[in-house]
């Protein structure tokens, strides 16, 4: 909508990533033979960088983002933009697992995909053939033909012959490919990628546990520094399509990619590292003492590196957080949370080029689109075709859906009314006190405060009636792809003086070292995270907007007072002469009280429209009220 040019398309994405993964383990492979990087490997690598979006839902992450945390909302509520959320709706469907992402779509993907092609992978037989299921391809027939050493020209065989074991794509190499999209071991069955992450659950890996293949991992989801294959593909394919020719794969970072010894650089998200880094765990009882086989680069590299991560930044902040990327995000979720009670889709698909063993008695089930992802054949379904599918309902039940359709289509999207940057001093610590305040605030919190405000009486146009769902907060972050820190000091690198040790047994490999920063100093931003707070308004009538934004400036001024800054954003015509809740006035950040909060939720539920001043004060009573009371009184005096 903003840049015409940009496409979306997860298709040309994906055969970019495949591309670039056999490229850089090609480049690697060829510099370093005795890591035996085998074509197997290759070809494995290569087909988790094909698939490793495949699980992705409708409009990229709003499917897995914004709509999973609105749908809990909305069952919460029991409503959604005026519209009757129906929990009860849900009983006796199949639950959708904590933290689900499209990485576990992914996992479900290829899972369904063998099974169409007749094979299932054989967990008790990992080194043999797929377990044959259907009389689709033949397992014993699935694998790589005409394999050459260092020929590229490798290709997936189907044929008839069945092909010697070490041509084979087996059970192992399946299980291989599926951990190098989620970027580690795979979560037990029934949990989520994320939330096997976070928690303490042990996995390990089965594709190539040795630790001298480890590398290989790394190559489609780094989890040492983030540069990897995927985001080197589509920074660059985003950046040339919106912003013209400037972007180019840069070449060196596949070409120049080597395989070393290195410091782990973020141990605490290393499913290898993660458990030495726990307390319990000493350092010293990993062997390798937090070391790895890893991805790096000779030093002058370094100001590649750092570009690589600042064109990160440059795509987040003006492509893929872009205010009318996001308005139109937030009203894609809205449409698919209107949809949802009322429009479902079927499970079983009748149109199977192939027949399985044993078909499963599905009963024709269907699914709301929220649930859509536990089964492969609904979720197939689940495109961006989406909308054009609900527009074309008579549903009376539809019909929000469908006008918030037309809306979209033409172009008509939910308005930024207001975008305030919150200064921070090196990307950790915020410098003023009114933006520190606003920042610690849940987006919610602000949302019903900006409608309190709406409500009082010193509000210019009263007449205008403000409600929760005409009001969307953002509290964006962007950051260099590890949030207030460097993430090129997460990468190692290695000195000329070593690169000739590459040739080395994996054992005797160089060590690759962190670049002090004063090394690259001038390539340095002076911070690597943005915040900001952004205000959208889901009305389009221009006087709800505008008053909107009046009742934003006018919340902010009351921050602003209570917290004792001077007025940044104050409306010159807008006197606070009337009362805040009083949970904005007590807490400091870490000072946030429960009871400070049901004072405040009291003040205003008891409130009306010609609630004076006087009548609000005399009903809170109570010690923390008292409190800040005298804040106030002390801020005035000054
Ligand atoms: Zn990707
Ligand atoms: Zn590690």
């Amino acid at each position: 909508m903003t840049y015409v040019t940009t496409t979306h398309c997860r298709f040309e994405h994906s055969l970019g990533v495949a591309v670039l993964a056999e490229d850089l383990l090609r480049a690697i492979k060829k510099k370093q033979p005795k890591l035996d990087i085998s074509e197997r490997d290759i070809i494995c690598v290569k087909i988790a960088g094909l698939l490793h979006d495949i699980g992705h839902g409708p409009y990229s992450h709003v499917y897995d983002g914004q709509f999973r945390k609105q749908l809990k909302k909305a069952v919460a509520k029991g409503k959604w933009l005026g519209q009757t959320f129906d929990a009860g709706y849900y009983n006796g469907l199949p639950e959708v697992m904590d933290g689900w992402e499209h990485e576990d779509g992914s996992l479900m993907m290829i899972d369904a995909m063998l099974k169409y092609l007749g094979m299932e992978i054989d967990e008790m037989n990992l080194d043999m053939p797929l377990r044959q299921i259907g009389n689709g391809i033949r397992a014993d027939c699935f694998g790589i033909s005409d394999l050459i050493e260092g020929d590229a020209s490798c290709e997936y065989y189907d044929g008839s012959t069945p092909l010697p074991l070490d041509r084979l794509l087996t059970s192992r190499d399946w299980i291989f490919i599926k951990e190098c999209i989620v970027g580690g071991p795979l979560p037990p069955k029934g949990v989520s990628v994320d939330a096997a992450k976070k928690s303490k659950l042990k996995s390990k890996l089965v594709g190539r546990p040795d630790r001298l293949q480890e590398f290989l991992y790394d190559v489609v989801s780094n989890r040492h520094s983030g540069l990897d294959v995927d985001k080197v593909d589509y920074l660059a394919r985003d950046d040339r399509r919106a912003f013209g020719s400037s972007g180019i794969v840069d070449p060196l970072l596949i070409e120049n990619a080597h395989v070393a010894w290195g410091k782990c650089g973020r141990p605490k998200k290393c499913w290898r590292c993660k458990d030495s880094h726990n307390a319990h765990v000493k350092p010293s009882a990993d062997k390798n003492n937090g070391e790895h086989l890893m991805i790096c680069y000779p030093e002058k590299m370094v100001h590649n590196a750092m570009a690589f991560f600042k064109q990160r930044f440059r795509n987040h902040q003006k492509l893929y957080t872009h205010h009318n990327t996001n308005a139109a995000c937030y009203m894609i979720c809205d449409i698919l949370l209107l949809a949802d009670p009322f429009f479902c889709l079927p499970t079983a698909d009748d149109s199977d080029d192939f027949e399985m063993n044993s078909p499963e008695n599905e009963t024709k089930l269907r699914l709301p689109i929220s649930r859509a992802n536990v089964n492969p054949q609904s979720y197939l379904l689940l495109k961006d075709s989406i909308l054009d599918v609900i527009a074309v309902t008579e549903d009376v039940n539809l019909r929000p859906a469908r006008i918030l359709i037309n809306r979209f289509r033409s172009h008509k999207l939910y308005k930024r009314v207001s975008e305030q940057a919150i200064v921070s001093h090196n990307g950790n610590d915020i410098d003023i006190p009114w933006q520190r305040k606003l920042w610690s605030m849940e987006e919610s919190e602000i949302v019903s405060q900006i409608v309190k405000c709406s409500k009082l009486k010193s509000s210019k146009d009263v007449s205008l009636d403000l409600s929760e769902d005409d009001v969307i907060v953002e509290k964006r972050q962007i950051h260099h792809g590890m949030g207030a820190e460097n993430p090129v000091s997460s990468m190692r690198f290695l000195p000329k003086s070593q690169l000739s040790k590459l040739r080395n047994a994996p054992e005797d490999l160089p060590r690759a070292e962190q670049i002090p920063e004063s090394d690259y100093e001038c390539a340095i931003p002076r911070a690597f995270l943005m915040r900001t707070v952004r205000i959208f308004c889901r009305n389009d009538d221009k006087e709800v907007c505008d008053h909107l934004t009046t009742c934003y400036h006018q919340f902010i001024t009351l921050v602003q007072k209570r917290e004792g800054d001077q007025p940044l954003l104050g409306r010159p015509d807008f006197q606070p002469g009337y009362d805040l809740e009083p949970n904005i006035l007590s807490q400091s950040p870490n000072r946030c009280s429960n009871e400070s909060f049901a004072i405040s939720q009291s003040s205003f539920t008891e409130q009306d429209d010609n609630g004076s001043t006087q009548t609000k004060k005399r009903k809170i009573r109570g010690s923390i009220f008292d409190k800040v009371m005298q804040k106030l009184e002390d801020d005035e005096s000054d």
